[in-house]
């Protein structure tokens, strides 16, 4: 069904069918319901706090599955989640960056990570201007257990298709004019949730996080 959705925004948008990467949020649900996403095929999955996350893979995890955090990152967080997560999407200041390049656990490969940019204003606390990114994502290229991936962005709710495509088009030439000043392998555009996935990926997403379209409603 989501699939279906991601298939038809991809030939809609004349991109190659299967380049959208799929990240199911589980948060909130229990590991019985991650366990059965797995059973269907899915591979990535998404989680916003780190203890939920790792309680739950206490009682359902594979070795083939990709761990997101896509949750706001706390200072006191960041080591558990250095060490049990494949990617990062929440990254806003450098302190934070810093704390998870220390903490990556040697033995783990650097730890994948993605700049979330605010494009909508005063309504989000979370990200950063596109006027300071730049400046961070020259810092963070330079940190030696991470490796920048790309951008995520969460545009302000209530928008119209229009709005959406043009929130999510500001992200996309972000990326590309961070790749023009010389940032090499950049390759990530994280952003598309259940309500917003086809302007998403018609505007070049590489990676959407739903939740509610394959897991039902949260509670909280
Ligand atoms: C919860 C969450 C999602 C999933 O949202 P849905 O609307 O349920 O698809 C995606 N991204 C982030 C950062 C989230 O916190």
């Amino acid at each position: 069904m989501v699939l279906a959705r991601i298939r038809a925004a991809e030939i809609r948008a004349g991109r190659e069918p299967g380049s959208v990467t799929l990240i199911a949020v589980s948060k909130t649900f229990p590991a019985t319901a991650v366990a059965e996403a797995h059973r269907a095929g899915l591979r990535h999955f998404g989680e916003s706090y780190a203890q939920e996350a790792l309680s739950k893979r206490a009682e359902f995890d594979a070795p083939d599955i990709v761990w997101h955090f896509i949750g706001p990152i706390q200072s006191n967080k960041t080591r558990p989640i250095a060490a049990h997560f494949d990617w990062v999407h929440g990254i806003d200041r450098l302190r934070i960056a810093s704390r998870l390049s220390e903490q990556r656990p040697v033995e783990m490969p650097p730890l994948n990570a993605c700049i979330q940019v605010n494009i909508s204003g005063e309504a989000s606390k979370s990200g950063v201007s596109l006027a300071d990114l730049p400046t961070l994502a020259a810092e963070i290229v330079g940190l030696a257990r991470l490796r920048l991936r790309g951008l995520m962005a969460i545009p302000a709710p209530g928008l119209d298709d229009d709005e959406q495509r043009r929130a999510f088009r500001k992200v996309r030439d972000a990326l590309l004019s961070l790749r023009e000043s010389g940032l090499d392998g950049l390759d990530t555009l994280s952003m598309g949730m259940s309500d917003d996935l086809e302007a998403a990926v018609g505007e070049g997403a590489t990676m959407v996080r739903i939740g509610t379209a394959i897991f039902g409603s949260r509670a909280r």
